[in-house]
């Protein structure tokens, strides 16, 4: 058995050194490592050894198979690289391989456009901290401990003081305490809830806009509103204000457009209403001028925030939020 393995291995160096071309390969593969092998059969005839000397043969017999493996892939490269540098087996005339062009994620694109529009209202872009200090996500914002409107928020917590902020509002007290009124801010970024289902993802994105001078009234608010759903959606969207609340603006107002799923005859998507609400907005309070040390008797301003993943859905007819976040091709080269 011993002695047939010996001889088995030197036959096998023999043909493998005697290879040429690339061609000869398979069938030395087939040869020496299929399931009609020499191996294979001798590994077979193993059963029939003396017990006490089955272990080391096995042993054996399975060390010169992977020390041929080796041989064999080493003398493949060798002659893969002998062709390359001969030229030989290489077809010039066959089309290159094209890497596959990245493209930014829907949400990216939607983030951009809202921007885009915004900046040619002669709003500048502003980006503040993830990682927010809860002064500024709440306090600052009129939401004092214990205020009913907390648990709307869904709070990650990094400690008593510091969370993940819950929506891009802290960026109304942060640019407001370093710079003078007139103001025209947009604050684009990630924020961050306890909340997972098909409209909720515990991360997603949010534009605020604010804007701060003398004398700005409601009406300014509809009408940089009104120019926005303009452009995002279409000039005939239909658009109107519901009265709301939020704690850091008064008065507020929610904005719905025309369903654009069923050109507002109602359907699943705007529950039959005609009617879809895609952001909320409001004069900005005095308290959260006081804050900032703003004369509100000199100042005022409105501010608005809308979710970008949703403005996204309700643009490209998407159900289901997480479908942004699974990372399927297949779903985002759609766009
Ligand atoms: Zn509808």
């Amino acid at each position: 058995m011993e002695d047939a393995l010996l001889k088995l291995k030197n036959e096998a160096a023999g043909d493998l050194a005697a290879i040429a071309s690339a061609g000869d390969l398979e069938p030395f593969r087939i040869k020496y490592f299929g399931r009609k092998s020499p191996f294979t059969r001798l590994m077979r005839q193993l059963g029939d050894a003396p017990a006490a000397d089955r272990p080391r043969l096995g042993k054996l017999a399975n060390e010169l198979k992977k020390e041929l493996q080796r041989q064999f892939e080493e003398k493949k490269a060798s002659l893969s690289r002998q062709g390359m540098a001969e030229g030989a087996d290489i077809d010039l005339t066959l089309p290159g391989r094209t890497t596959p062009q990245g493209k930014l994620h829907p949400v990216t694109q939607i983030m951009e456009e809202i921007c885009g529009i915004f900046e040619g209202l002669g709003f500048t872009v502003a980006e503040g901290p993830d990682i927010e200090t809860d002064f500024y996500n709440f306090e600052a914002l009129n939401i004092p401990a214990h205020h009913p409107a907390r648990d709307m928020h869904d709070t990650f917590y990094v400690d008593d003081s510091i969370l993940l902020r819950t929506h891009t509002s802290p960026m109304q007290a942060r640019v407001m305490e370093t710079k003078e009124p007139p103001l025209r801010v947009i604050a684009p970024g990630k924020v961050y809830r306890c909340d997972s289902d098909i409209t909720h993802t515990p991360m997603f994105h949010q534009v605020e806009g604010f804007l701060v001078d003398s004398d700005v009234s409601f009406a300014d608010l509809k009408g940089v509103l009104s120019v926005f759903i303009a452009k995002m959606f279409d000039e005939s969207t239909p658009i109107r204000f519901r009265p709301s609340f939020f704690p850091f603006t008064e008065p507020s107002a929610e904005v719905d457009i025309g369903c654009v799923m069923c050109n507002s005859k109602g359907c699943r998507v705007c529950k039959q209403t005609g009617w879809l609400e895609i952001l909320g907005a409001g004069m900005i309070d005095p308290e959260v001028f006081k804050k900032v040390d703003y004369d509100p008797e000199v100042y005022s301003g409105f501010a608005f925030g809308l979710g970008v993943e949703r403005i996204a859905m309700l643009k490209y007819g998407i159900n289901d939020i997480r479908l942004y976040y699974e990372n399927d091709l297949r779903f985002l080269r759609q766009f």
